[in-house]
């Protein structure tokens, strides 16, 4: 069921701490920790997104050290994980990926760690939409200051906030995927 589900790391348009529209870079500790992350929630994968091509290049090359070099054989649960992930340049190819592979375009829904202008989403309205209907679902995530509006305006809702209950907001893109994906896929209920 969750394999029509996908997340995509986004690193341009992403915000910078001034406001400033830049690319962040790649990080390999993102791309094993959503990796993981998705094969243990059977999601259909994550998108790695960077316009950079020299970044693209450095990601690619950590990819074919464990999904094919030495490393896949030196760890198959960590190859396991990667095959799940795929370099894209931009959240329209990962859109066109996600259509490709499931036969229709996907719902795309951005995460924020602030009340974002734009059409929220809150988390018991994404998942009954998800298990209601048979469209494929993208949850986009966004790295340095997080995603930039041109990034949000792409999307057909924004997921409400995890919520802070110490008032100290500053997760983890990593943790706060785990716990939206959760949320979302999970099938823990009290
Ligand atoms: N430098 C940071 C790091 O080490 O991960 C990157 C921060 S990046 C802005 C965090 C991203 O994680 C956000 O764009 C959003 O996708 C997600 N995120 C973080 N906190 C969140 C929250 N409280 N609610 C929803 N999403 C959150």
């Amino acid at each position: 069921l969750n394999r029509r589900a996908y997340l995509a790391l986004v690193h341009h348009p992403t915000l910078d701490r001034t406001g400033k529209v830049v690319t962040t870079a790649i990080t390999t500790l993102d791309m094993h920790d959503l990796a993981r992350l998705a094969r243990t929630y059977g999601l259909g994968g994550v998108f790695i997104q960077t316009n950079l091509p020299a970044q693209a290049k450095l990601a690619g090359r950590l990819l074919g050290h464990w999904v094919e070099g030495f490393g896949s054989e030196y760890n198959p649960h960590r190859r396991e994980a990667l095959e799940g992930l795929s370099l894209v340049e931009s959240i329209g190819e990962a859109v066109e990926k996600v259509a490709e592979a499931c036969g229709g375009r996907p719902r795309v829904l951005a995460t924020s760690a602030r009340d974002e202008v734009g059409l929220r989403v809150d988390f018991g309205e994404a998942r009954r939409a998800f298990l209601a209907d048979e469209r494929p679902l993208l949850v986009l995530f966004g790295t340095g200051w997080g995603l930039a509006p041109e990034a949000l305006s792409l999307c057909d809702g924004i997921i409400e906030p995890i919520g802070a209950p110490s008032g100290y907001n500053h997760l983890s893109v990593r943790s706060a995927a785990s716990i939206i994906v959760d949320r979302l896929f999970g099938q823990y209920s009290v």
